[in-house]
């Protein structure tokens, strides 16, 4: 009897995603080494996917990975503070602390555990997070987690930023804004000198999430650096699964601060670690990134030879969103684009705000510029025929 009312409760809830153009399937798609993705026994070019530089199919990255997993297995066997920290950890933290210029970093088993563990240790009931309302759903998860009072500013709005520091701060005993450094389904970037200064000011802690940064924008360091300037930003999270290619999350912090992490954030402790396999590959592609500036700035600027052509402003980062409005047109474009031989997903609410679904497209090194011309033309079809 329950087991049919719980039968029933999943129904009408589909239903009624169904009925709001909301319902997501789940599609097989192979990704091979050619660039070339696979979906219902077709070859489409990809201007979906987060592996800016290719780097996941990269000959070296493969080659350590398997090397690693031949020398010390396939699973972490534990914590990483019971039985799963393999010596690959200590080398891994160094490169991700060196390149983004911080005393130290710890390295978690994904983004989101990294955001749901972090923010809990910093910020408690007595304490104040302002966050912008466009962060990545698990920065707001990990807030959600901290039971601080939160509050969110509009997208960028330092302005309001300020106000909300002058009016609450006091009240709190400490205080942590968060930011994407590159917004996820938007492509620009968060004023970070400007946050960073206001938060110096208010006595309050910066925290990025810079997903998007690392690997791809300045030279590969992210977001921090502003107009070649490194700004100290005290907390700065990132991920091993973008374009770095493997798996796996980070913090890049103060020594003090990622000895605190390891012993109280609980989606360190109480999870398992890495796969070695996946802890070298990571290693290698970040040695990739220090070293080939030219691999590193290739998706930025297919990113703006592509806004180029369809008439947008110059993107800021190698994702580009193109507005459709509603989930319909958004879907009936992937579509059409798929017919044209690419893959790009319509995001849809709400992973966006109502009323701004889009295409996100994101380039890579793996593109050629000839990729990136013929895409341009089949985008521009679509923007002429909803004109
Ligand atoms: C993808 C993403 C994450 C999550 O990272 P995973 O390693 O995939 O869990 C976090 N923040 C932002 C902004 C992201 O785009």
């Amino acid at each position: 009897m329950s087991e049919e009312f719980l039968r029933i409760f999943a129904r009408e809830k589909l239903a009624t995603l169904k009925s709001r153009g909301l319902l997501r399937a789940l599609r097989e798609t192979e990704r091979h080494a050619t660039g070339i993705t696979r979906r219902n026994h077709r070859e489409l070019i990809s201007f979906s996917c987060n592996d800016y530089l290719g780097l996941s199919h990269h000959p070296d990255i493969v080659k350590a990975s398997l090397q690693a997993t031949r020398q010390y297995g396939v699973g972490a066997g534990g914590s990483r503070l019971i039985s799963g920290n393999n010596p690959l950890y200590a080398h891994l933290e160094a490169s991700l602390a060196r390149i983004k210029g911080t005393e130290d970093a710890v390295v978690f088993g994904s983004g989101y555990l990294a955001n749901v563990g972090v923010i809990p240790v910093l910020a408690g009931n007595e304490d104040l997070i302002l966050m912008d309302d466009l962060c990545h759903a698990c920065l707001f998860a990990g807030a959600t987690l901290a039971r601080s009072r939160v509050i969110s500013f509009s997208h960028k709005n330092t302005s309001e930023l300020t106000r909300l520091l002058k009016k609450y701060r006091k009240s709190y005993r400490h205080c942590l804004v968060l930011t994407d450094g590159v917004f996820s389904m938007d492509g620009d970037r968060a004023p970070i000198s400007k946050l960073f200064e206001l938060c110096e000011h208010h006595n309050a802690w910066l925290m990025t999430d810079d997903a998007h940064g690392l690997g791809v924008i300045e030279n590969g360091h992210g977001s921090s650096i502003v107009n070649g300037h490194a700004i100290p930003v005290p907390l700065q999270m990132g991920t091993l699964s973008k374009a770095v290619g493997a798996y796996g999350g980070y913090l890049c912090t103060s020594k003090d601060v990622a000895d605190l992490i390891r012993n109280r954030a609980r989606s360190f402790q109480y999870t398992t670690g890495l796969p070695p396999g996946n802890i070298a590959a990571a290693i290698k592609a970040l040695e990739i990134i220090e070293m080939d500036h030219q691999l590193v700035n290739t998706p930025l600027i297919h990113a703006q030879r592509f806004a180029k052509a369809v008439g947008l402003p110059e993107p800021e980062s190698p994702i580009v969103p193109i507005l459709l409005g509603d989930s319909e047109p958004a879907l009936l474009a992937a579509q059409y684009l798929e017919q044209q031989g690419f893959l790009v997903v319509a995001i849809r609410p709400p992973t966006v705000p109502d009323g701004t679904a889009r295409l996100r497209c994101t380039f890579s090194a793996s593109h050629t510029e000839n990729d990136v011309d013929r895409f341009s033309s089949a985008i521009k079809k679509i923007l002429n025929s909803n004109e």
